[in-house]
Order: C-alpha cells, then sequence, then structure tokens
C-alpha cells in the first residue's frame, strides 16, 4: 500500500499545474452560490479528461456535480467533496476555489490507479456551501447513500481536524402593527418596530443564561418608512447557532418566546418563519482526521490548532451526520486573519494556498487509498460513526 500512496502523490504532483490553473481560473472568476457555472463546468471537464463517468446538474441544481469512477469492484465506497462557491462582492474570501481544486486532486491522483483498487471512487462537486446548503440537497437526493467515507478540506489561518461546526438556523421574524400620524395621533398606532427592537432586548437579556459557544445574531431588515409614520410592518433576521442541534432548536424556542412576548407587549401580530438555511452541528471523524492529519504532515504542512474555540457552520455538518466525514482546516495565512474577509480573500490566491491546496490533495488522496485498500480501517471509521 505504500507504493499505492507513492503513487498517489506523484499523480499530484504531476497535475501541479493544471491544480494550480483550476484554483486560479476559479479564484479570478468567483461565483455566488448556485451560479457556479463556469467553475463547475471547469470542474466537470478535468474529471471527465480524468476518465470519470460525469454528470453535471445533479439533485435538482445546474452546477452540482457527480463523477464515478468507472473502476468500480467491491470494497468501501470514498466520496472526495469540492465547494466552489464565493461569496458576494469579496469573493472567494472563503477558499473555495482551494477546496475545489484540492478534491480535483485528490480524485485524479486516486483515480489514476483505481483500477488496482478496490471499492468505489466518487467525486462529488457541492454548490453553495454559503447559505444554499447543497450538500443538504444532495443528501435528500440520496447522493451520499453507500459512502463509507466523505473527504475534503477547507483553507484556515490554523492547521487542524478536530473542530466541529455549528447548527445553524435561520430565522425571520415579522411584525405587522397598525400606521398612524406618529406625532398627529400616535395613540391610533400599533408599532411594528418596537416589536422589533423589544425582541432583540428579549434577546439581549438571553444571552446571559445560554451555553457558551451558542450565538444568536441578527438585523432589521426592515425598519419602517417614514419617521412621522408609525411604522405598520418591520423584520428582522436572526442567525440561531449551537454546538448541538437538540440545544439549536431550544435556543429558537427561546428566541420565538422573546418576539411573542414583544408582540404581546406591542399588540403587533407576529409571523415567525424559518427561513434559508439549516444546517447540523459537525461530527468530524478521528479515525479518518488522524490519517490525514498525519500524510498533511507528511506532505509539509505542520499541526498547528488555534488557541481558540469559535466555529462557523457548514453544510459539511449534515454530511457528517449522515455518513462518516472529514472537514479539517489547513492553514494559508497568519492567524490573526478572519475568515470572509479581503485578506483571506488574497490568501486564496497566493503562493501560500496553491501550496497548501497542493499538501492538502496529497493528503486526501493517501487517506482515499487507505479507506479504498486497508483491510478493517471502514470498520474502525463506521464504529466510531455509529458510537454515538
Ligand atoms: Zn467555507
Amino acid at each position: 500500500m505504500s507504493d499505492w500512496r507513492e503513487q498517489v502523490v506523484g499523480a499530484v504532483d504531476r497535475l501541479e499545474e493544471r491544480l494550480r490553473d483550476v484554483a486560479k481560473d476559479l479564484f479570478d472568476h468567483p461565483e455566488v452560490k448556485f451560479e457556479e457555472v463556469r467553475a463547475s463546468k471547469r470542474l466537470a471537464a478535468e474529471l471527465t479528461e480524468g476518465g470519470f463517468d460525469v454528470e453535471l446538474g445533479v439533485a435538482g441544481m445546474e452546477t452540482a456535480i457527480r463523477a464515478v469512477h468507472p473502476a468500480a469492484g467491491d470494497g468501501p465506497t470514498v466520496a472526495v467533496l469540492g465547494e466552489y462557491d464565493a461569496l458576494p462582492e469579496i469573493g472567494h474570501a472563503c477558499g473555495h476555489n482551494l477546496i475545489a481544486a484540492g478534491g480535483l486532486g485528490a480524485a485524479l491522483a486516486v483515480g489514476s490507479i483505481k483500477s488496482e483498487l478496490p471499492g468505489r471512487l466518487v467525486f462529488l462537486g457541492t454548490p453553495a456551501e454559503e447559505g444554499g446548503g447543497g450538500k443538504v440537497l444532495m443528501i435528500a437526493a440520496g447522493l451520499f447513500e453507500g459512502v463509507d467515507a466523505a473527504i475534503m478540506f477547507h483553507p484556515s489561518t490554523n492547521t487542524t481536524i478536530g473542530r466541529g461546526s455549528l447548527a445553524i438556523t435561520e430565522v425571520k421574524i415579522e411584525f405587522h402593527g397598525k400606521p398612524s400620524h406618529a406625532s398627529g395621533s400616535p395613540e391610533k398606532g400599533i408599532n411594528a418596530l418596537d416589536a422589533v427592537i423589544q425582541t432583540f432586548n428579549g434577546i439581549n437579556a438571553l444571552r446571559q443564561h445560554i451555553v457558551d459557544g451558542a450565538r444568536i445574531h441578527g438585523i432589521i431588515s426592515h425598519g419602517g418608512v417614514k419617521p412621522n409614520i408609525v411604522p405598520e410592518y418591520a423584520a428582522a433576521e436572526f442567525y440561531v447557532r449551537a454546538p448541538e442541534n437538540d440545544y439549536r432548536d431550544e435556543l429558537l424556542d427561546k428566541l420565538r418566546k422573546c418576539a411573542e412576548g414583544a408582540a404581546l407587549a406591542t399588540g403587533a401580530k407576529l409571523e415567525f418563519g424559518l427561513v434559508g438555511h439549516a444546517y447540523q452541528a459537525m461530527r468530524p471523524n478521528k479515525v479518518l482526521g488522524e490519517r490525514f492529519l498525519k500524510y498533511l504532515e507528511a506532505s509539509g504542512i505542520p499541526y498547528n490548532p488555534p488557541k481558540d474555540k469559535s466555529m462557523g457552520s457548514t453544510d459539511m455538518g449534515d454530511v457528517s451526520q449522515t455518513v462518516p466525514g472529514i472537514h479539517p482546516y489547513v492553514q494559508i495565512c497568519e492567524d490573526d486573519i478572519a475568515g470572509h474577509s479581503r485578506e483571506f480573500a488574497e490568501a486564496s490566491g497566493s503562493e501560500r494556498g496553491y501550496v497548501a491546496m497542493l499538501a492538502a490533495a496529497k493528503a486526501m488522496a493517501m487517506t482515499a487509498v487507505d479507506v479504498l485498500a486497508e483491510p478493517g480501517l471502514v470498520k474502525r471509521i463506521r464504529d466510531e460513526f455509529g458510537a454515538v
């Protein structure tokens, strides 16, 4: 097997120029969620050239990819994942161009020796991680059925394997009041904006009593029309996040009560809606993660975990609750830089970013080879996954 590992490392080395070009191409042409037309076409073309049977446009998404290697035998199924959506205005400030190129590199490298290996190899191109939940839709469409290991990496300000992600739900709160002249006849009005403000106040009071690591953050998306009209309609949007799915649901209930209390106090009518995306908390598989880290270090990127424990949310959380999976972080810049910033975007198109992407491609390829070919490894992965 060490021979196979050497072969996939060699394959990534030979692919280096192409992978750098893919990463740069996506970086130079950022596309937001569900609009990743250029990126998905480029990846589909590369996978087709690499001998995969490629479907572009799966799970009801024009830009989702399923690419299956034709050399399929008995044994485990490995899925290598690639994200490629960018953020509005600030481009690849989450480094998904590197995720796509790294995942592609791992898939092509393992594909180059797949006829010698048992099992099945799949590349899944997953659109709209940033608020669209492409992976959630792909799970619903059955694309993760039978997958024994889902492997991806994410660029970051540190290198770590164990960091989870927060469960998240997006909420929209609307209040309907009654317009009236704000000075001439304020007593005849019902102020919907006050209801929104009371909701914020209720949530701010709640904050002292929620577990560490949970987050509730919101904006007022509509606050009235003119100061001389009592606001008839006002609305706010919140993200509710927590380290556990159940606790997220508990917080959601508390947030609803804050809004109901505000409605009662002001007389405005409440509409409470779950909108947009809801992602589950991440459960990173340790057995898989440790393999990845060992091979990443061997590829020149040292382990460098962050000092704090802050987390975001991702639809890889849902994947990791459905099948064993990893979402390790690989450092591409110094750790005083924030994610989703212009500085992080710069790092995603930098030499350091490309070097990290190539090392991650090698580590993912070697991990995938182990899953396919090492007797007993899938059982250990599955045992950990089953032990909740
Ligand atoms: Zn991201």
